[in-house]
């Protein structure tokens, strides 16, 4: 159907110079008067506003296609200059073309053969269309840059003069000023033999059309004017800007024609120039900005493109949309990774078409019939906003015609119905970094005004509830919702393109209530086990209890539960985020840090975050990759509501105490302390003295600031050692820190036992007084305490000093935080603009949209990392397990 709306294709496009002939063609009107109204509102004839250029006003029809404001596109008009004036864009061209020619007969500055040889060079590339204009570039570049080399014109023996431009239009020759006229005539005099080899194809463009004769001016509806309330006028920014190009064109005609001093007619030109200039780029280097009277700088021509908030990237590359709601977002854990909790609010507003027909036209009449006449308030109807007759007339109900409208409905009629639970939108969240920013979500209508998501899918989108807001788009066709739901859908995305595992999955409290569920010989009664099981809608019936004899009736192992999750064929052995690897296998199988599943039964082991997190998750992974997606969104939707059962039989809790330890572990801490003080003294004291050896490739300096850091850092590692040591896995903080849930034992023993070394730049603190940090030490010192080293806990609290080390280092972090996201943000866009056109093709290769090869196979390996393990793109370990059929 679309194709008979083609009346021709398009093979080619070429781009050229506007010559005056074409300029004068395109216009419907000359512009002569600088006034645009005339005292009755009307516009002037051959004025600014001339209603040949189009109409803004309504009512008024434009005179030369005679429609009216809205259908008229508008026309364009011209400025007939007294003296010719050089167009600023252009004047590094024109420097080029006037010093490769010679200024007597115009010819190039080579040799015949040479720009024989020139032409046919590019004349080949053209023919072959293999080079890029990037080629042809370059040996235009390189011919002007021989014929510049030139001292006399070896077609007429002239000698050259060097040409100089001072920016942005004068072109002098030893001093002596060029006037634009000057410019042109020598520009009309090369040969057209000679333009190809500059670069010029001399059928549709000539250099002398850098030097304007006459000036386009706009239509009307591309500089409309605004009425204010007052009534009165205000102009565009161009309008102001022509009717001063306008003025002093009239004024250098009339000086021109009465023969005025050459002076004031070269000052007149001058400004000419000037006003033409700013008319095109009000941010000329070199000139001051045209300004308004209240000092605002005038919007022209190339600021209304450039920049962020130009045309291209503020209007064309991202503009504002319609069907699109944006609110604050709150976590829902009930609700599954694919969904989107949409409140009602925005639901009324965001409407998606759907086209009437026998089938559905008694629903739609429903639904109209309840939007204005409802039921039963309290339950969400969707309504309808729009009716759309077949003949494209848009109807908007209301109160008082929708009974009229009720009736009138039948097929073929197109309804904008309200969201409703299932329909499929886009949800994204700024900044836009890679393809999991935007994805598809099913809708869940909801009470309240926020947009509610599953925790699994914060990381992708990089979001949290600290106020983060995001946009929601309504796909408005039956193709964008396909594409929507076979491309975008949560669940396609929960295998990475950047290292093949899951990106989505769980987090925080889910692995923690995995971990509190399953770990050791958790175990729980009949109810419990019944109360947990029945958050994952499980319907077959309880295994076997584990502990069939346990005092107060048979008890269910938390593995047990989380077996029900499994598919039948999974068989894994792997070490869980508990596992302590400075410690033997034997040793760890006591401590049950060992996950072993046999045909979808876990022997043993923990379900922690090595098995079920973002980014690490084994079992996920693994199903995730032989199940596809719809099984490992199935998988992390239960195990979210299995985690929350579980977290609601045991309960968690972390608090400061937490971070307790015994009055031994802090004298044994104090120790360690004292003990690498010492060792830190007396590497200085053997400095001071000269009796330091020098680290190979090291000053002397260095050598010391090497091995007190390495003191220092093992000082702190004991430290977080002791107190790792007094926090068993019977706290709660330890217990997110190994499980991978949330924290690190680094952090628990910074709070525990030492914060360490304050580094900026990554050296220890060194500048702040003279030959100290600061005036609480001595002069030269250089043990721990002068130069960073904070030995005191977060939990016990920092001396002055150490407060003022750590908030230097603090400083650092956060100026980088800010630093790095504003550069990587340009980084993004530059790579994104460099490799937005590149694709894999259907035979593996990466090409660019001109068909040239930038990769022969995709990333040297053709492996989709989509579809690899961890990158891998096979694993062979599993293979030798299928092959050898599993077990040990
Ligand atoms: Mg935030
Ligand atoms: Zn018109
Ligand atoms: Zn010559």
């Amino acid at each position: 159907m679309i194709r008979h709306m083609i009346p021709k294709r398009i093979c080619s496009i070429d781009f050229a110079l506007i010559g005056p002939m074409e300029i004068r063609n395109l216009s419907t009107s000359k512009v002569i008067t600088a006034d645009t109204y005339d005292d009755d509102g009307f516009p002037i004839p051959m004025g600014l506003m001339d209603m040949h250029l189009g109409v803004i006003e309504p009512g008024l029809r434009c005179k030369t296609c005679n429609r009216k404001l809205d259908e008229c596109p508008g026309h364009f008009g011209h400025i007939d200059f007294a003296m010719p004036v050089i167009h600023s864009g252009y004047s590094k061209v024109i420097k080029d073309v006037l010093s490769s020619t010679c200024s007597d007969c115009s010819r190039l500055l080579l040799p015949q053969e040479r720009i024989d040889h020139y032409t046919s060079l590019l004349e080949k590339i053209h023919e072959s269309e293999a080079g890029t204009t990037v080629t042809m570039q370059e040996h235009i570049r390189r011919a002007i840059r021989e014929a510049v080399k030139a001292k006399t014109c070896p077609h007429c023996t002239e000698a050259q003069i060097k040409l100089t431009l001072d920016k942005p239009t004068t072109f002098r020759e030893e001093g002596r000023k060029l006037t634009p006229k000057e410019v042109r005539s020598r520009l009309e005099k090369i040969p057209a033999g000679d333009l190809r080899t500059l670069g010029f194809n001399p059928e549709t463009t000539r250099p002398e059309y850098m030097v304007l004769t006459v000036l386009p001016v706009p239509p009307v509806s591309v500089r409309p004017s605004i009425t204010l309330e007052s009534g009165e006028r205000s102009e565009d920014d161009l309008t102001h800007k022509l009717v001063d190009v306008l003025r002093i064109n009239q004024r250098l005609r009339e000086n021109r024609d009465a023969g005025a001093p050459q002076l004031i007619v070269e000052d007149l030109w001058e400004l000419l120039q000037y006003h033409v200039t700013t008319y095109f780029d009000n941010q000329t280097a070199g000139i001051p900005t045209a300004r308004h009277r209240s000092g605002r700088p005038l919007k022209t021509i190339i600021q209304r493109l450039k920049g962020k908030e130009g045309r291209f990237r503020s209007n064309l590359s991202g503009k504002r949309v319609n069907f699109s709601a944006r609110t604050v977002i709150t976590p829902d854990p009930y609700l599954s990774i694919n969904q989107v909790g949409v409140p009602e609010m925005a639901a009324r507003e965001l409407t998606v078409p759907v086209r009437t027909n026998i089938h559905n036209l008694q629903f739609m009449k429903w639904l109209m019939k309840e939007n204005f006449d409802p039921s039963d308030p309290e339950r969400y109807i969707p309504g309808i906003n729009y009716m759309i007759r077949p003949d494209g007339r848009r109807v908007k109900l209301t109160d008082e015609n929708w009974e009229f409208n009720l009736e009138r409905l039948e097929p073929g009629f197109i309804v904008e119905r309200h969201l409703m639970d299932g329909d499929i939108v886009l949800f994204n969240r700024q900044p836009s970094l890679h393809r999991m920013s935007m994805m598809a979500h099913e809708v869940r209508i909801m009470k309240g005004k926020t947009f509610r998501i599953n925790l699994c899918v914060c990381p992708p989108y990089n979001a949290d509830f600290d106020g983060d807001e995001m946009n929601l788009h309504v796909v408005q066709s039956e193709e964008a919702r396909a594409e929507a739901r076979i491309l975008m859908r949560v669940q396609e995305h929960i295998r990475s393109p950047r290292f093949g595992g899951a990106v989505i999955g769980a987090i925080h409290d889910h692995i923690t209530g995995m971990f509190l569920l399953t770990h050791g010989d958790a175990s729980y009664d009949r109810d419990q086990t019944v109360r947990i099981l029945s958050r994952i809608d499980y319907h077959g019936a309880l295994p076997k209890p584990a502990y069939p004899k346990a005092t107060g009736g048979p008890k269910w192992s938390g593995r047990q539960i989380f077996s029900a999750l499994l598919p039948d064929d999974m068989n894994l052995e792997f070490n869980a985020s508990v596992y302590f690897p400075e410690r033997s296998v034997e040793e760890n199988d006591d401590l049950d840090t060992i996950v072993e599943i046999r045909n979808g039964e876990m022997l043993r082991g923990p379900v922690d975050g090595r098995s079920i997190s973002a980014f690490k998750g084994i079992i996920l992974e693994e199903i995730s990759r032989l199940k596809g997606p719809s099984a490992a969104r199935e998988f992390i939707d239960l195990v979210t509501r299995l985690a929350v059962g579980a977290l609601m039989e045991t309960g968690c809790t972390t608090g400061i105490d937490d971070e307790d330890i015994p009055p031994e572990a802090i004298l044994q801490i104090e120790d360690a302390m004292q003990g690498a003080m010492k060792g830190v003294n007396k590497l200085v004291t053997s400095y001071n003295k000269g009796n330091l050896e020098s680290m190979p490739g090291r000053s002397l300096e260095e050598t010391l600031e090497v091995e007190v850091m390495k003191k220092l850092g093992q000082a702190r590692d004991k430290a977080g050692d002791i107190a790792g040591w007094h926090l068993g896995m019977d706290n709660f903080a330890v217990i997110m820190a190994r499980s991978g849930a949330r924290g690190s034992m680094l952090n628990l023993s910074q709070m525990a036992g030492s914060i360490g070394q304050q580094a900026v730049r990554g050296e220890r603190i060194s500048r702040g007084y003279e030959k100290r940090t600061l005036s609480h030490f001595n002069q030269g010192d250089l043990g721990a305490a002068a130069k960073g080293f904070v030995r005191s806990s977060y939990k016990h609290g920092l001396s002055p000093t150490e407060y003022f080390f750590h908030s230097m280092g603090g400083r650092e972090g956060l100026v980088d935080t800010a630093v790095r996201t504003s550069r990587s943000g340009y980084m993004q866009r530059r790579l994104v603009n460099a490799l937005e056109d590149l694709r894999v093709k259907y035979d593996g290769t990466v090409r660019n949209t001109a068909n040239t090869v930038i990769q022969f196979s995709y990333g040297e390996d053709a492996v989709d990392p989509t579809r690899s393990k961890f990158g891998e793109g096979i694993d062979a370990n599993d293979i030798v397990e299928a092959v050898a059929g599993g077990g040990k």
